[in-house]
């Protein structure tokens, strides 16, 4: 970001590099906002979960729904949660944010008319923290939701403590929830990942399904049909997430991508939009929430 803050300054001679110190201090002064106004975030009812539904391999059958954290600002309006999530792990306000998380995720999906598997990211100070293991044993005992339905997304970033991410990851998995491995191949070492820690499934990041375009001898295209086949070798679901046109679908589905996620199949949605796309009442590629 430092470099592209550079680059702007350098190409739009020295005013802009002031305009850009400027946006800056706007910047830090929006985090500091954040960081206090988080804190009751959770209290005053501001936080909600929109889904995303990921379908088969058909692109037709939704198979899973994943949970993403929005924050109805009173002010700010829908706060995405790249704006809040990483104030939340620095604060350590993930831990309850993400218990409620798991509880209401586990309950919404619960009033669903298929069982469709419900997604939640987990963040790398939920998975350092001793509670995780009782926070998804209790979402799924008050919700009643079969833990074989809820799957756990964590990070490539997240696995960087090596051994205490190693002992939560095996007690989850002992709950008998599926755990997915999210943003595939942006890591520094995904593959050692994949060789030291257990995963049903891997999610290629959208970075390398941005530049899919036809299935003709592409570096891209060779790139994310080996993930798929190195899914496949070891025994893993693999979902490809950020499809956005009919052409990269095409070719995730001929390549036999075994899941799939995007704009151009289903934009997240509130609970409510998601139970009406289930029961045939709403077209999943409406305007964004
Ligand atoms: P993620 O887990 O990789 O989630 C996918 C993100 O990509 C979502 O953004 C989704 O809206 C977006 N997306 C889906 N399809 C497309 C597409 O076709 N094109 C593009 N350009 N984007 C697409 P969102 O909701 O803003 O979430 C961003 C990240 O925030 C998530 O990335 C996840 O890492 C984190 N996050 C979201 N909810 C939670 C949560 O409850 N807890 C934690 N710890 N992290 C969360
Ligand atoms: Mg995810
Ligand atoms: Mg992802
Ligand atoms: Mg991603």
């Amino acid at each position: 970001e430092a470099d592209h803050a550079l680059y702007i300054a350098k190409a739009s001679g020295r005013d802009a590099l002031k305009v850009h110190d400027d946006e800056l201090g706007q910047r830090a002064q929006l985090r500091a906002q954040i960081t206090h106004e988080l804190a009751s975030a959770l209290e005053r009812g501001e936080l909600s979960l929109h889904y995303q539904p990921v379908f088969g391999a058909d692109g037709r059958q939704p198979v899973c729904a994943e949970a993403l954290l929005r924050w109805q600002h009173p002010r700010l309006g829908l706060v995405p949660p790249q704006a809040f999530v990483d104030v939340a792990e620095d604060t350590g306000l993930i831990v309850p944010i993400g218990a409620w998380v798991l509880q209401q995720a586990c309950r919404d999906a619960m009033t669903w008319s298929a069982p469709l598997q419900v997604a939640v990211n987990l963040s790398v100070r939920q998975l350092h923290s001793r509670g995780i293991v009782d926070d998804v044993r209790q979402a799924l005992a008050l919700s009643g939701l079969p833990a074989h339905r809820l799957e756990l997304e964590v990070t490539e970033s997240a696995l960087a403590q090596e051994a205490a991410a190693a002992d939560a990851l095996d007690a989850l998995r002992e709950l008998g929830v599926g755990l997915a491995l999210d943003d595939f191949g942006t890591g520094f070492s995904s593959l050692a990942y994949l060789q030291r820690f257990r995963f049903d499934r891997l999610k290629i990041d959208r970075a390398f399904v941005l530049p899919l375009q036809q299935l003709e001898n592409s570096a891209p295209v060779a790139l994310v049909r080996a993930v798929i086949e190195l899914a496949r070798a070891l025994d893993l679901a693999c979902t490809a997430e950020g499809i956005e046109n009919a052409g990269q679908l095409k070719v995730l589905c001929e390549l036999g991508c075994s899941a799939l996620q995007g704009f151009h199949l289903a934009r997240p949605m509130a609970d409510a939009a998601l139970r009406d796309f289930l029961a045939g009442r709403h077209d999943p590629v409406g305007t964004p929430t």
